[in-house]
C-alpha cells in the first residue's frame, strides 16, 4: 500500500472531531487510522503494517476481507440488499441451516439479532418467558454485552456505571484455578468447589425464582479460564435438577475460535440456549442470534413470541454467514486452529513464560489464549491492578507500545495479553507475531521484582 498521509490526518480529524467512541474519555485517546486490510494484517497511512493478534475485537476468524466472502457480498447487494424479517428469504433460511447443523444437540432454531448483546438479552428473556422466573445467575469475571441486560449480567467493571437495572441478576464465581476463590490447588478440587459454590448459590436465591444460567463457555475478554473438566457438565446437571435454562454465551468462543465449531463440542456439553455473533461472519456485516432448543421453541409454538428486530436476519449479514460458514467448511479454518494451537502457539508461548519473569500462567486452546503478566510469580501480584487506569496501567501501556513498535498488534485487558489471531493464520505469521511478542514481554519483565 502506498502511504497518504494527508488522507490518514484528514480521517483522524473527522474522527476526533465527530466519532464518539465507546467505553472511552473521548478526550484521551489517540485512535490509530487504518487505510486498508487483508488477512493476517492492516495498515496504516504512514505505510506501517501490523500483524493483528487480536482479529479486531476477536472477530475476524477468517481474517480480513475474504475474497470469497466479499463477493458474496457484492452479489448479495446486487440481489437483494435487505427485506423485513417476516419473510422467508433464500439467505437467511440457508443461513439458519449452516449454523443448525453445527450448534450442539437440539438446538436447531435460530432467531438472528444485529449482535452478540442484544442475543444475550433475548436468550434472557426466552429463559424467562420459558421457565416464568425472574432471576439470571451469571459469573464474577465475564462479559456478555453493553446493552442494559446484558451489561448487567456482565462480572466486570463496565457493569458498575448501569448497576441501576440489576435488578433479577446474582454472580457467582466460575473456576479459575490461578486465582480461586475457593482456594483449591488442583483442577478437581476447583471444580469441585465451584459447583458446590453454584448449587449453595441457587439454594439460597430459592431454586423456583431462578429462570437462567449463564456462562461463557470459555470466559473471552475476561481471561480465557478453560474450564476443568466435568464443570459445565455439571452446571447443566444442576439446571436440569432445579429445572434452569442453560444459556451458554459463544459470542466469542463459538465458530472456530477454540478449535471446533463451539467450544462446547470440546466439553460434549449442550446448552438449551446458544448464543453468537462475530466469528459467524467474520463481523464482516454485523450479525449475531440465538440457537433455541426444541422445548424452548416450543414454547414459543403458539404462543407469541414477544421480541424482534427490524434488521434480524438481514439478508446482506446472512449472506456472509453463509459464505463465511462454507468457507471456513472448505478451507480447514477449524482445523487450521485446533492444529496450529496446539502444535504452534501453545508450545511457543509455554518456552516465552520459561524466559519471561512476567508470564505468570499461560492457558487456552485453539487460537484462544491468554498470558497473564505478573510483578512477581510467586505472589501472583497481577502487573497491574484490577482496572487500572492512567499512571497505575503503565508497565501493560508500555508492554503494548513495545508490540505495536515492532508491528505486532495485540490484545490488551488488565494485565493480560490474549493471543487471538485470525483462525486463518499460516505458521511463518504466528512465529512473526510470537517472536516480536518475546520482545515486548522483555518490556514487561521490566516490571517485575
Ligand atoms: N458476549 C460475549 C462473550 C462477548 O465477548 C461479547 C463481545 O465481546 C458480547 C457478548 C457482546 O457482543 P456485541 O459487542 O456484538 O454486542
Amino acid at each position: 500500500p502506498q502511504p497518504n498521509p494527508e488522507a490518514g490526518a484528514a480521517v483522524k480529524a473527522a474522527d476526533r472531531d465527530h466519532v464518539f467512541h465507546s467505553w472511552s474519555a473521548q478526550e484521551l485517546i489517540d485512535p490509530l487510522a487504518v487505510a486498508g486490510a487483508e488477512g493476517s494484517y492492516f495498515w496504516d497511512y504512514d505505510g506501517r503494517r501490523y500483524l493483528d493478534f487480536s482479529s479486531g475485537l476477536v472477530y475476524t476468524n477468517i481474517g480480513y476481507q475474504h475474497p470469497r466472502v466479499v463477493a458474496a457480498i457484492q452479489e448479495q447487494a446486487a440481489r437483494m440488499t435487505t427485506f423485513a424479517p417476516a419473510f422467508a428469504i433464500e439467505a437467511r433460511s440457508e443461513a439458519a441451516r449452516l449454523i443448525a447443523e453445527r450448534t450442539p444437540g437440539d438446538l436447531d432454531k435460530i432467531f438472528f439479532t444485529n449482535g452478540g448483546a442484544d442475543a444475550v438479552e433475548h436468550a434472557i428473556r426466552m429463559a424467562r418467558l420459558h421457565t416464568g422466573r425472574p432471576k439470571v445467575l451469571s459469573a464474577y469475571r465475564s462479559y456478555h454485552g453493553g446493552t442494559q441486560q446484558a451489561v448487567n449480567i456482565t462480572g466486570d467493571p463496565r457493569r458498575w456505571a448501569s448497576d441501576s437495572g440489576t435488578a433479577g441478576v446474582v454472580h457467582f464465581w466460575a473456576p479459575y484455578l490461578y486465582r480461586s476463590r475457593f482456594y483449591a490447588e488442583t483442577e478437581e478440587q476447583e471444580c469441585a468447589r465451584a459447583l458446590e459454590h453454584l448449587e449453595t448459590t441457587i439454594a439460597f436465591e430459592g431454586p423456583s425464582t431462578v429462570a437462567a444460567i449463564i456462562l461463557e463457555t470459555i470466559p473471552g475478554t475476561a481471561g480465557i479460564m478453560v474450564p476443568p473438566p466435568g464443570y459445565l457438565a455439571g452446571v447443566r446437571e444442576l439446571c436440569d435438577k432445579y429445572g434452569i435454562v442453560f444459556v451458554l454465551d459463544e459470542v466469542m468462543a463459538g465458530f472456530g475460535r477454540t478449535g471446533e465449531w463451539f467450544a462446547a463440542d470440546l466439553f460434549g456439553v449442550t446448552p438449551d440456549l446458544l448464543t453468537f455473533a462475530k466469528g459467524v461472519n467474520s463481523g464482516y456485516v454485523p450479525l449475531g442470534g440465538v440457537a433455541i432448543s426444541g422445548a424452548i421453541a416450543e414454547t414459543f409454538g403458539k404462543r407469541p413470541y414477544p421480541g424482534g428486530l427490524t434488521y434480524s436476519g438481514h439478508p446482506l449479514a446472512c449472506a456472509a454467514a453463509v459464505a463465511t460458514i462454507n468457507v471456513m467448511a472448505e478451507e480447514g479454518v477449524v482445523e487450521n486452529a485446533a492444529r496450529l494451537g496446539a502444535s504452534v502457539v501453545g508450545p511457543q508461548l509455554r518456552e516465552l513464560a520459561a524466559r519471561h519473569p512476567s508470564v505468570g500462567e499461560v492457558r487456552g486452546v485453539g487460537m484462544f489464549w491468554a498470558l497473564e503478566l505478573v510483578r512477581n510469580r510467586e505472589t501472583r501480584e497481577p502487573l497491574v491492578p484490577y482496572n487500572a487506569a492512567g499512571e497505575a496501567n503503565a508497565p501493560m501501556a508500555a508492554f503494548a507500545a513495545a508490540a505495536k513498535g515492532s508491528g505486532l498488534w495485540p490484545f490488551v485487558n488488565m494485565n493480560r495479553t490474549h493471543v487471538v489471531p485470525p483462525c486463518t493464520v499460516s505458521e511463518a505469521e504466528l512465529k512473526e507475531g510470537l517472536a516480536a511478542l518475546d520482545g515486548a514481554l522483555s518490556v514487561a519483565d521490566e516490571y517485575t521484582r
